[in-house]
């Protein structure tokens, strides 16, 4: 039999009113959910490493919403059926409670997101979303152009290359063919918008007795990975389906 591993993420994890057949549990590699406007325009709400799912119309009830949900770094994650998951639910199991406790975390990004865009200077903005990703990377490098930068900040691209021109003058960061590589740490975090640790505290607050569950398993028991919320309340849930593409 078959042991359960990460697969590959699908560049589009979901699109736009689709039904979200699948959750995808990240273990690496992040995704980006965003709007897209009728005109072309673009912007992020959240973006998702291995501290969450991406998937949360399917056990909210909606099946689908209308943003998507893209690959912004490649990376693996665990898939498991939605119709599954909502076997899972009919019992007050270890997975539902992270779940609603993942959306309630998700919920505070998205909203401080939505302030953040009306209150805070892009050069602020641009911190915190490089300081998200990375974190959800655990690395200090990021493939990305600017112009991706752009389209999720919902910036002109110009703006974007004006905001990291003055951050690499600063000698915190520096953007060199496609990669972004941070050079000071604590003077890009000092730069960003309050937004980054209120958001980060906030999941930390919801999750970390999850994340400290690491090595727990066992038929019937939440298995949680490191920093991940890879998790299912039955290992041969994903035995038997996460690799079924
Ligand atoms: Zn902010």
């Amino acid at each position: 039999m078959a042991r359960p591993g990460p697969a590959d993420l699908p560049p589009k994890v979901h699109a736009a009113g689709n039904r979200e057949e699948y959750l995808y549990f990240l273990t690496s590699g992040i995704v980006s959910r965003f709007y897209v406007t009728q005109s072309g325009a673009s912007a992020e709400f959240a973006v998702t490493g291995n501290e969450g799912v991406i998937g949360v119309a399917s056990f909210l009830g909606g099946n689908s919403t209308p943003s998507q949900a893209v690959v912004l770094s490649t990376g693996y994650s665990y898939r498991l059926p939605a119709d599954r998951l909502k076997h899972e639910f009919a019992h007050d199991g270890p997975l539902p409670r992270l779940l609603l406790r993942y959306t309630q975390a998700l919920i505070a990004q998205i909203g401080l997101i939505s302030a953040c865009k009306r209150h805070h200077a892009l050069e602020q903005r641009l911190c915190r979303w490089i300081l998200t990703c990375l974190d959800r990377l655990h690395t200090d490098e990021l493939a990305i152009t600017q112009g991706l930068i752009a389209a999720m900040l919902g910036v002109r691209r110009e703006a974007v290359t004006k905001s990291a021109g003055n951050l690499q003058q600063a000698r915190l960061l520096e953007f060199n063919r496609g990669r972004m590589v941070v050079l000071d740490r604590p003077g890009l975090e000092a730069h960003a918008c309050e937004c980054y640790t209120v958001v980060k505290r906030e999941y930390v607050r919801l999750l970390a007795e999850y994340w400290k569950l690491e090595a727990s398993s066992g038929r019937r028991r939440v298995i949680i990975r490191r920093s991940s919320v890879a998790t299912c309340a039955s290992r041969d849930f994903w035995v038997e389906n996460s690799l079924q593409s």
